[in-house]
């Protein structure tokens, strides 16, 4: 045991009555979607079990990633009410979100396509709540070292709080994004001003009339410069490759839609699971090559209407991610004609700076809004 342990206990909080069936304590790390799941999963079979989870709450990568995002995606949607901003789902609302609760599916309430990080917290609390789990939960814990003890035939995990678990089942629920990736820069910490990170993000900064550096110009990035461009003095935008950005086609959900979901929610999770994307749309079974330039064009025009990066990528053809295809030019067209070319040179008139760029990135709404506010201020730098 390491020096710095105070306390050894077995599984944590779990008295010797929760010991069911085979007497065997489980221990979780991580309680996002998929900690939460297995929490409930297990607590279905009658297991005792523990979650741990470095965060101060539920809610994995949602619970860190609370930088602010946009909400409303057209002009059009900006007269409607805005719910809470914040990072945005890839995934469209009717799939992201856990379908073993049939009646929670059928009756929870999602107002747009898309779901934003506050909303998604919201949404895993309620679950949490309505199943009664949290009490099995333990946050501000960091799971510090594991280690599989043959002669005990346990694992001995060592975490933040000074406690020892002694589990016999480890499940780890660190999810993929879960961890801060700050880039290497050559002095970096030189820099004099305050640095933030989009997944440590503390909500109490404010940057109204602050000279902003974004470094990153990805789906992230994205979402933070359209959302803070308003609102900042200076907006310098770093970008070491061009992204090619999709609408995400985000919209209030009409009660018609809603009940047509519902009424298919068989169907869509059955898709869903046996899909590659799991995303909710109909994935393509035809090659790019099968088709004309033309054709091409025109079902890459309409997928760009229908929005959806992915929907992008898997819906009109089955193999454009996959392949190593040429260059963005030949393959994927060039700017769809709802982001004329002119937009990006009239903007690089009047403030925007794309430099090094073999090519202009294609998501021109953020350019707009970006400069929508008239202030002639953000500039956007991308190096290639
Ligand atoms: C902005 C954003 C948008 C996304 N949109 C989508 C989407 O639309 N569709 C989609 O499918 N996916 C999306 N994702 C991916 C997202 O990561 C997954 O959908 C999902 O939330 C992962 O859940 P998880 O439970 O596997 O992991 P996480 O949510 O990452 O949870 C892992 C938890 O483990 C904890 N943890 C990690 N290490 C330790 C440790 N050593 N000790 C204690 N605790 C630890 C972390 O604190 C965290 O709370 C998005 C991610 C981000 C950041």
């Amino acid at each position: 045991m390491s020096p710095s342990m105070s306390i050894v206990l077995y599984c944590g909080h779990l008295k010797p009555s929760h010991f069911h069936r085979d007497g065997q304590p489980r221990l979780i790390v991580g309680a996002g979607f998929g900690g939460i799941y297995q929490l409930y999963a297990l607590r279905q079979l009658g297991l005792s079990v523990q979650v741990i989870d470095l965060a101060g709450d539920v809610g994995g990568t949602w619970y860190w990633n609370r930088y602010p995002g946009p909400h409303v995606h057209t002009p059009f949607f900006a007269s409607l009410s805005d719910p809470s901003a914040g990072a945005m789902s890839d995934t469209e609302s009717f799939v992201y979100r856990f379908t073993w609760d049939k009646e929670d599916l059928q009756t929870y309430p999602w107002t747009h396509h898309y779901i934003q990080g506050p909303d998604v917290l919201q949404y895993l609390e309620h679950v949490v709540e309505r199943h009664d789990l949290r009490k099995h939960m333990a946050f501000n814990t960091e799971l510090l070292s594991a280690e599989w003890s043959e002669p005990e035939k346990l694992w001995n995990v060592d975490v933040s709080t000074g406690i020892r678990y002694k589990v016999k089942y480890l499940i780890t629920a660190l999810g993929l994004l879960s961890r801060q990736n700050y880039p290497d820069i050559p002095g970096i910490d030189t820099f004099k001003g305050l640095k933030c990170h989009t997944a440590a993000w503390d909500e109490r900064i404010e940057l109204k009339d602050k000279r902003v550096g974004v470094i990153g110009c990805g789906s992230t990035g994205v979402q933070v410069i359209t959302a803070i461009a308003k609102t900042v003095k200076e907006l310098v935008c770093f970008s070491r490759h061009p992204q090619y950005s999709v609408p995400s086609g985000d919209r209030p959900v009409t009660p018609e839609y809603r009940q047509m979901v519902n009424a298919n929610y068989d169907k869509i999770v059955d898709q869903v699971r046996n899909s590659a994307y799991g995303f909710g749309f109909q994935e393509s079974t035809r090659s790019f090559n099968e088709f004309t330039p033309e054709e091409r064009e025109a079902i890459f025009e309409e997928l760009w209407k229908q929005g959806n990066g992915f929907r992008f990528l898997g819906g009109g053809f089955n193999d454009v991610s996959r392949h190593s295809l040429p260059p963005v030019s030949d393959t994927i067209g060039p700017p769809r004609s709802s982001t004329p070319r002119q937009i990006i040179k009239q903007q690089n008139a009047i403030n925007s700076m794309l430099t090094g760029c073999r090519l202009p990135p294609i998501e021109l709404p953020m350019l707009q809004r970006a400069n929508s506010s008239g202030k002639r201020s953000s500039r956007l730098y991308l190096i290639q």
